[in-house]
């Protein structure tokens, strides 16, 4: 059985989401949706989940009906997408990437929020006051 191929956008967004957590169709659907700026039917979802639980990528918890079960992905589906990461590349990180800020110090990921600071004539955001604290004495001359 060869691997599943990616074909479109909403596909890619799918498995993304799917792999930051498990999700309820209708919910991969709306967010896929808001994330492609496109309208999502069902058509376009729920033949791909079905695809990917063929696959053993995901399985299933919760009701029978679609629209109430939750898809989690398997260790199998965790290196399908790590496959995929690595045939997409940039084009990966950057579907993922608009929600992400970076710490000015310390470099981990801000999920919201973040603490903003002009240090240097410079809008700077870090994850809590002490990495601008921590930035400013690193970088005062
Ligand atoms: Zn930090």
């Amino acid at each position: 059985m060869s691997d599943i191929e990616i074909k479109n956008v909403a596909k890619l967004f799918t498995v993304l989401l799917l792999s930051e957590n498990g999700q309820h169709g209708y919910e991969i659907m709306k967010e896929v949706g808001k994330r492609t700026g496109r309208k999502v039917s069902p058509g376009q979802i729920y033949p791909f989940l079905r695809q990917l639980k063929a696959y053993h990528y995901v399985e299933t918890k919760g009701r029978a009906e679609r629209d109430k079960q939750t898809y989690y992905l398997t260790p199998e589906g965790r290196k399908f997408v790590t496959r995929l990461s690595d045939k997409f590349g940039d084009m990966f990180e950057i579907a993922i990437k608009p929600k992400l800020t970076m710490c000015a110090h310390c470099n981990c990921e801000i999920y919201r929020g973040g603490y903003k600071e002009k240090i240097g004539g410079r809008h700077l955001t870090f994850c809590c006051e002490n990495c601008a604290k921590g930035y400013r004495a690193m970088n005062a001359r």
